[in-house]
């Protein structure tokens, strides 16, 4: 009686370990979107209204799924509220769109600082240089569970969509690079081949490089030049905010991005 007993206490913790995720997904998925959230996309996302009708719906449910799993933290006396999440997960969401992956299932904690924060370790420049010691901050993305990011740089970033400066989508893009494993400028692949994607990258990397070191004038912010997975980061920024001028002085650059992220943001223009 007891061995039966606890067999079927196994069957139901197993159950419940399958089972419940996608019910709770479901659950979350029936909700009508708020109201207030729809504002708030409407008013703060220019990209948003250039979406066809069935990313806005893949971009909500997104927004809801991300929301209901992951925690907001305030720090340094940020109020933590609706506006702040909605507009990082719709960003964040952006780089999903169109494609089969979960909702950065690796990404736990989200930390929201007022402004620029402070962090204490050293930083590699384009240049080589190392630069140590406390400094300010816009973002910061880890490996395991947490990305950091500077509220008024959020909304910098969301006020000049043209800039290429985008810290939600820099953060983000490191996330999906880092899910392959390493954080290393390769994240993982479905639409292009590894060795295409690296073919291309390492070539326009070292352009960047050259460029960085000639002073000359590039599309891209010269931070790409750090390492490849800065370069991802920033192509990932650019790619979205200058599109028509990443397309015309880069094509093979837009174009394996415009596979990897199955959007062509160069249309919303
Ligand atoms: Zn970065």
């Amino acid at each position: 009686m007891t061995e039966l007993f606890i067999l079927l206490l196994i069957v139901l913790v197993v159950s419940i370990g399958i089972y419940y995720p996608g019910w709770r997904q479901k659950r979350i998925l029936k909700k009508p979107f708020p109201d207030q959230w729809q504002s708030i996309i409407d008013q703060r996302l220019p990209f948003f209204q250039k979406l066809t009708a069935s990313e806005q719906v893949q971009l909500k449910d997104m927004v809801k799924l991300f929301i209901a799993g992951k925690t907001f933290y305030g720090c340094d006396g940020l109020e933590m509220n609706d506006e702040i999440r909605v507009t990082i997960a719709a960003e964040a969401c952006l780089l999903l769109l169109n494609r089969k992956t979960g909702i950065y299932s690796r990404l736990k904690h989200i930390l929201v600082y007022p402004y620029a924060f402070r962090a204490n370790h050293d930083q590699h420049g384009p240049d080589g240089t190392v630069a140590s010691g406390e400094r300010g901050l816009l973002g910061e993305s880890w490996h395991y569970g947490k990305i950091i990011l500077s509220w008024d740089d959020v909304e910098k970033g969301i006020r000049n969509f043209q800039d290429g400066q985008n810290v939600v989508l820099h953060e983000f893009s490191h996330q999906l690079d880092s899910e392959s494993g390493s954080a290393n400028g390769a994240p993982i692949l479905h639409s292009n081949s590894y060795t295409t994607w690296a073919n291309i990258l390492s070539k326009e990397f070292e352009e960047l490089n050259k460029d960085f070191t000639h002073h000359h004038k590039s599309v891209m912010d010269y931070y790409g030049a750090t390492d490849p997975a800065e370069f991802f980061a920033v192509a990932t920024e650019t790619f979205f905010e200058k599109p028509a001028k990443l397309r015309e002085k880069h094509p093979e650059l837009f174009e394996v991005l415009r596979k990897y992220y199955a959007l062509n943001p160069a249309d919303w223009q």
